[in-house]
C-alpha cells in the first residue's frame, strides 16, 4: 500500500513537471494561476506575470543543431530558477517559452527580476562543445499586472512580449495599461507609483 503511495505520488508529480528542464509545466502553471488570481483578489495583493521568450532560437537550433538547443534551453531554465523568489511561480509554458508569476510584490518588482534574468542570460558565456564557438543567447519579456481578468491578464503580457520582440529582442517591455493601473494605484497609496 505504502509503495503504491509513493508510486502515486511520482506520478503526480511528473504530470506537472517538464522533462527537459525539470520546471513546472504548462498544466502546472494554469493551475496556479487560478489560485493565485483568487488569492489576489482575496487579499488584494498584487500579482505580475513576466512571459519569456528566447530570441531566434529557432535559427540557433538550425546552426548547432538540436541538442545544443536542448541544453539551452536547460541552462535558461536553471539561471530563472535562481533568480526567482521562493514565492514566484515558474514554468517552461511552451517550447522555448517560459512564464512566472510574481506574487506579493508590486510591478516594479516584476520589472526588477525580468531585468535580471535579461541580464543573466546575455551576459553567460554560451559555449558550443563541438563547434568550439560562443554563442550569443537573449531573451525578450512581457510584463503584465492582473486587473480583474484573467483572460486580459495573458494577453497583456503577451502583447508586451510581442512589443519586446518588436523593439529588437533582448529587452523586458511593460504593457502599457499594466503601468497605468500599477501607477495609480501607487499613487493612491502614496508609494512610489510614478517612478517607472
Ligand atoms: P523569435 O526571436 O521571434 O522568438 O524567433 P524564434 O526563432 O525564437 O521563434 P520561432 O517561434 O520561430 O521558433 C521557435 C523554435 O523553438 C522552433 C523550435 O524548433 C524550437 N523549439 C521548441 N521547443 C524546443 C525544444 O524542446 N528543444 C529545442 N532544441 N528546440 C525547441
Ligand atoms: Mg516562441
Ligand atoms: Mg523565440
Amino acid at each position: 500500500n505504502q509503495q503504491l503511495q509513493r508510486a502515486n505520488e511520482i506520478l503526480a508529480q511528473l504530470s506537472i513537471t517538464d522533462g527537459l528542464t525539470r520546471l513546472h509545466n504548462h498544466r502546472f502553471f494554469q493551475d496556479q494561476l487560478a489560485r493565485e488570481i483568487k488569492r489576489c483578489e482575496r487579499t488584494g495583493e498584487p500579482l505580475g506575470m513576466i512571459l519569456a521568450d528566447i530570441d531566434d532560437f529557432k535559427q540557433l537550433n538550425d546552426r548547432y543543431g538540436h541538442a545544443t538547443g536542448d541544453e539551452v534551453l536547460v541552462r535558461i531554465a536553471g539561471l530563472m530558477n535562481e533568480a526567482i523568489r521562493e514565492s514566484d511561480i515558474l514554468a517552461r509554458y511552451g517550447g522555448e517559452e517560459f512564464a512566472i508569476l510574481t506574487t506579493g510584490t508590486d510591478l516594479e518588482g516584476a520589472v526588477t527580476l525580468a531585468e535580471k534574468i535579461r541580464m543573466r542570460v546575455s551576459n553567460e558565456t554560451w559555449l558550443c562543445a563541438e563547434e568550439q564557438e560562443t554563442l550569443g543567447v537573449t531573451v525578450s519579456m512581457g510584463i503584465a499586472v492582473y486587473r480583474g481578468e484573467r483572460k486580459a491578464f495573458f494577453r497583456d503580457a503577451d502583447r508586451a512580449l510581442y512589443e519586446a520582440k518588436g523593439q529588437g529582442k533582448n529587452c523586458v517591455v511593460v504593457d502599457a495599461e499594466s503601468q497605468r493601473i500599477a501607477q495609480a494605484r501607487g499613487l493612491l497609496a502614496g508609494d512610489r507609483g510614478s517612478s517607472f
